[in-house]
């Protein structure tokens, strides 16, 4: 009888727990960011399958107001489709017709934007239970009432609002709990992951991925653990380890997993001097979704100093691998090795690299570590010219697993960095602190050279066997920081690119069976949902993120910086709906004064710009076309204007903070002098007279 009793209660629980799944997975539905907790972001829809996709015509589409990069993966329930856009804004449009229900604002203070490495993105809500939940650029965690977009409560997340965390990442929903980390890894934090209660908003718990001072109590007996993996004082940096993306939930096994990110300040030297593997930076870390207890952690970059985050996409399946059925969950970080674990223990099972990797020879298959070479190690080794680099071979655009191929869909890219130890590094206000020597990193002014290195960036859509752990196809796209990919049951995989098409390719062997006029480079993942009985794609479009910010001159597309143009675009079979014609983004069309200042002004100039300015004006002052190129700047030739941004904040509205506060009179003026020197030297100045002359100005 007791048994008995034991055994109805298992099954009621278990059917209780079927029912609370199945009822949040509609097929019609998207209603978890990677669709269904194990992320795999696979749709059952096949009304557009492999044979009709070519009749695949735009439905309709909604502008957005903001001109930022736009990385929402859209939720679809109830016949309306919900997105974040840039600066935390969400947008609830009916899914069918696009008419706007209802837009919310949470006003996040411009000034935050210095806060972040890689623009003011947002990368989508959470909803459920009639709530829509939104993590703010400026740290709150927000619900919104899902009819009106009302707001019915709002918490700060951000422990220490004199550090610089930013919130970028999509909520998830685990079991009543909102979940939510942030990002900040590049400006000296310390990373957590916060759970509040879906309806009041009350804190649940916390887990910090990184020890902090040992003098003081652990917050839960694992980090004095890992407090024995660091040296030093890093709880002074911060240490890094922000969970900044991504997440997934098993249900059978009640385990929630979290991606956690790098080291920082990303030099170890400044971090941890003695070594050691740093836990849980750049790990993939198993918690109980109740209580945030830990369970267990694989560290794919162990004393990682390359910015090698853990925090990529990550997916459950169950796959055969020799012969047995294993539960696994796989990742593609940005080092370079395809990651397939037990998702039970964290138990290594295989790794191989899906993108050419000079940092490790290989990943020990009897420890699960990486053989990383010694001359990696540049604060000891020198300049290490490293691949991947910090933007990795596979960054935050998501992935997809389709079980009828077996095979996983990465937006993949090759792109170096030269890591460079920073000798005098000091940890600064308004700027990054990575420990790297960003000005000896930039670009040569060479334009043969700069045209050289363009040419090495690769990107692809890459189809992987996680099982042989080999590439079954790839499609080159011409360059990095491609889109997110959608499987469907169609075979079919939905990817948009940084050469502003939106496209469909045949699953099984990758050719190219339709595409679209996007208007702009896409880098968010697109979903599929069906509403009366009709099959709909839709993808948030807007070139942006750390990509083009950062690299300038090397994110432009066929010589030429790619125009933001904000859009929710979607698509059905026979949609007849067109775009307008494609607007101009003028350019500001001024010319910067003659060169001044001496040799040593400009190259002070060049530190100052590498350090507070290339993350978004662009590599050696060349922009990639999201933020203005300050080449062209009106203020350039006008010290008093020059002086009324950078110490006045006269632009601060728009995004740009003052920054006289850090920077001296002398500093602002070789950082001027170093800017007009560039506007000159890389030909900004004659086009910009051409185009006057052209204007008959
Ligand atoms: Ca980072």
């Amino acid at each position: 009888m007791r048994s008995f009793k034991l055994f109805a209660l298992t099954s009621l629980a278990g059917a209780l727990a079927l029912a609370g799944c199945s009822s949040s997975i509609d097929d019609g539905e998207w209603a978890q960011h990677g669709r269904t907790a194990d992320e795999q972001r696979y749709s059952p829809l096949e009304e557009i399958n492999a044979s009709n996709v070519d009749r695949l015509g735009l439905a309709w589409s909604f502008d957005l107001d903001t001109r930022r990069g736009q990385e929402a993966t859209p939720i679809m329930v109830d016949g309306v489709l919900y997105t974040s856009t840039a600066w935390s804004k969400v947008v609830a449009l009916d899914a069918k017709s696009g008419k706007l229900l209802w837009e919310f604002d949470p006003e996040v203070p411009r000034e935050w934007a210095v806060r972040g490495c890689c623009d003011v993105v947002n990368r989508g809500v959470a909803v459920q239970d009639g709530k829509v939940l939104i993590g703010t650029f400026d740290g709150r965690l927000i619900a919104l009432d899902a009819k009106n977009g009302n707001q019915i409560w709002s918490v700060d997340t951000i422990i220490d609002r004199d550090r610089y965390y930013t919130i970028t990442g999509a909520p998830r929903i685990v079991k009543g709990k909102v979940l939510i980390g942030n990002g900040g890894g590049e400006f000296g934090v310390r990373g957590y992951v916060t759970a509040y209660d879906l309806h009041s908003g009350n804190e649940a718990w916390r887990f910090f991925t990184v020890p902090g001072d040992p003098s003081k109590p652990f917050e839960n007996p694992i980090l004095e653990k890992a407090a024995e993996t660091w040296t030093g004082e890093w709880w002074k940096v911060g240490g890094g380890g922000t969970v900044w993306d991504s997440m997934a939930y098993d249900p059978d096994l009640d385990l929630l997993y979290i991606g956690v990110g790098n080291g920082s300040p990303w030099n170890p030297a400044e971090r941890s001097p003695e070594g050691g593997d740093n836990l849980f930076i750049s790990s993939i870390v198993a918690l109980r979704p109740d209580t945030g207890e830990y369970v267990w952690h694989y560290q794919t970059t162990p004393g990682d100093q390359w910015d090698y985050t853990a925090t990529q996409h990550m997916i459950l399946a169950d796959l055969e691998i020799d012969g047995e059925q294993r539960e696994v969950i796989m990742q593609a970080p940005k080092n370079g090795f395809f990651y397939v674990l037990d998702r039970a223990t964290g138990e290594f099972i295989s790794a191989e690299p899906f993108a050419p990797v000079n940092w490790a020879d290989g990943i020990d298959p009897e420890t699960g570590r990486p053989n990383i070479k010694p001359e990696a190690r540049y604060h000891e080794a020198g300049v290490w010219e490293g691949l991947p680099g910090p933007l990795g071979a596979h960054n935050w655009h998501p992935m997809a697993y389709s079980p009828d191929t077996g095979l996983v869909y990465i937006p993949s890219q090759t792109l170096g960095f030269p890591y460079i130890a920073d000798t005098d590094f000091e940890m600064k206000e308004l700027a990054v602190n990575l420990g790297i020597d960003l000005a000896a990193a930039s670009l040569p002014a060479d334009q043969a050279i700069r045209e050289a290195v363009k040419d090495t960036l690769q990107g692809h859509l890459l189809a992987w066997d996680p099982v042989k752990q080999e590439e079954r196809w790839s499609v080159p796209l011409g360059g990095p920081w491609n889109g997110g990919i959608l499987a469907t049951s169609g075979d079919l995989v939905f990817q948009g690119n940084r050469n502003g098409e939106f496209a469909a390719y045949d699953a099984r062997d990758g050719s190219k069976l339709w595409s679209a006029d996007a208007q702009t480079g896409v880098v968010a993942a697109p979903i599929t949902y069906s509403i009366d009985g009709e099959q709909y794609v839709a993808i948030v479009a807007g070139w942006g993120g750390i990509l083009p910010l950062l690299i300038g001159e090397l994110a432009w597309v066929d010589g030429k910086p790619q125009v933001n143009r904000s859009r929710v675009l979607v698509y059905k079979l026979d949609g007849n709906a067109q775009l307008p014609e494609p607007y101009d983004v003028a350019r500001t069309k001024s010319i910067a004064p003659a060169n001044f200042g001496s040799p040593q002004q400009i190259s002070q100039g060049a530190n100052i710009y590498a350090r507070y300015c290339s993350g978004c004006h662009g590599d050696t002052a060349v922009s990639g076309g999201v933020l203005p190129d300050l080449r062209y700047s009106f203020s350039l030739s006008d010290r008093d204007v020059w002086d009324a941004i950078l110490v006045n904040g006269a632009l601060t509205q728009s995004g740009m903070v003052a920054f006289g506060s850090e920077l001296d009179e002398a500093e602002r003026e070789a950082l001027r002098s170093y800017i007009t020197h560039r506007a000159h030297e890389s030909g900004a100045v004659a086009i910009a007279r051409a185009e006057q002359e052209d204007a008959g100005q």
